[in-house]
């Protein structure tokens, strides 16, 4: 600490003596873009990792990384693996630092074509105008996974997410990474969907996991971020260089947003899979919805898979109503408990409208082969009683 001068207007700008308190009980908010050094020698010694410090905030800060080092301790938890975080300023940051730092020009991507939409846009857009082509595949196949790789030895990087949306088809995690590996393929899926309370893709042999925290791992809906988890030293220097000079870093205040959110994680997963199967089965009974996709449903085509790699069946389901786009919509205005509104993963019960909505751009003829009809509606089923959400779409049913 330099000292404060002897004038009131220096005074004003210099940083007050810390009072010292005792430990906060809570993790402090780092509002700091970058650490002093008490010496020349200091910043030295940090900025070659002889001692370990922070320097700027761009490349780590004590709020961010606590909240990455929590995740992904979360990610492999129960295992003996040591992995590392970083938190990124969006799930789509995640995405694209996690491919920047593993791939280059003249490289290929094999994902699947029901990807979450921005991910798509961001293959063909950005990735594939720099020469990392995307190839669009069924990865439930795993023939035609093995052909794919076969063909194009330019394959550096798997990327899936399971289950995907919005018909909850499951890809076999521990296949993909098996085959991978024995291709010499790096593996990236996306488990935002899950969370590591309902699924732990780095213990099935992924290398890289990323989330949009933005949704269940945030849970309340007040922050955009992303993070990157891989086992300790595994890339790990690529990525935090891709992140550094990307400038794809969180910031402290959404990293203590979903420090705070974390804290009961546990408890809103539980109560997610529960309500959602509540839900499901009350629409899989109801006569004027004509499908239902939901992976804890024994009616689901992956059901079985689900069982083996997730510890529970998440928050999501869709369904398909009868009447198409007029009863949909119709269906959709007349609910007054729960919210329309493009996110998932949130405390309280949220509804959308592909059709409408995440596709309105998508070709008709495409995104119905993808599942996603007319009549077709996500529901991020809440943390509230199920009874409450059951009797707003039984209302809702009446009337269309
Ligand atoms: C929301 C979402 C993303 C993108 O995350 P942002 O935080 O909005 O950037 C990526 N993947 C999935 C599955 C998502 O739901």
């Amino acid at each position: 600490m330099k000292k404060s001068g002897k004038n009131f207007d220096s005074f004003c700008v210099k940083e007050n003596e810390d009072q010292k308190t005792t430990k906060p009980h809570q993790l402090p908010l780092y509002a700091t873009s970058s650490f002093e050094f008490n010496s020349t020698q200091e910043g030295i010694d940090i900025f070659t990792g002889k001692e370990s410090g922070h320097v700027y905030s761009r490349y780590g800060n004590p709020t961010i990384d606590t909240v990455a080092d929590k995740l992904a301790q979360l990610e492999v938890f129960g295992s003996d693996i040591e992995a590392f975080g970083y938190l990124t300023s969006s799930g789509m940051s995640a995405i694209s630092t996690v491919l920047m730092a593993l791939l280059k020009s003249g490289d290929k991507i094999l994902t699947q074509g029901n990807l979450y939409g921005g991910t798509t846009e961001l293959m063909l857009k950005i990735f594939g105008r720099m020469g990392v082509e995307p190839i669009f595949t069924n990865l439930q196949n795993l023939a035609e996974v093995k052909e794919n790789l076969a063909q194009n030895p330019e394959i550096k990087v798997i990327y899936a997410e399971t289950p995907a949306n919005p018909t909850l088809a499951c890809i076999d995690l521990e296949q993909i990474s098996n085959i991978a590996k024995e291709n010499d393929v790096l593996t990236v899926v996306d488990n935002t969907f899950c969370t590591p309370f309902n699924q732990q893709p780095i213990l099935l042999g992924i290398d890289f996991v990323i989330h949009s925290t933005t949704k269940y791992l945030n849970g309340h809906g007040n922050s955009i971020a992303g993070v990157i988890i891989g086992k300790k030293d595994h890339y790990q220097k690529e990525i935090w260089t891709a992140l550094k000079l990307a400038g794809t870093n969180c910031n402290p205040w959404d990293a203590w947003l979903i420090n705070n959110g974390l804290k009961t994680l546990a408890i809103r997963m539980k109560k997610h899979n529960s309500n959602a199967l509540a839900i499901a089965l009350y629409l899989d009974s109801h006569k004027k919805i004509t499908k239902v996709n939901y992976t804890g449903l024994t009616s689901h085509p992956d059901h079985e898979l689900a069982k083996k790699q997730m510890k529970g069946f998440g928050g999501m389901v869709s369904f398909e109503i009868e009447g198409g786009m007029e009863s949909a919509i119709k269906f959709l205005d007349t609910l007054e408990f729960c919210t329309i509104a493009p996110t998932l993963g949130d405390v309280d019960t949220l509804v959308l409208h592909p059709a409408t909505s995440s596709h309105l751009n998508v070709d008709k003829k495409l995104r119905e082969e993808n599942g996603i009809t007319d009549g077709l509606i996500r529901i991020s089923v809440g943390i509230e009683n199920p009874l409450d959400i059951i009797q707003d779409i039984e209302n809702a049913l009446v009337k269309i």
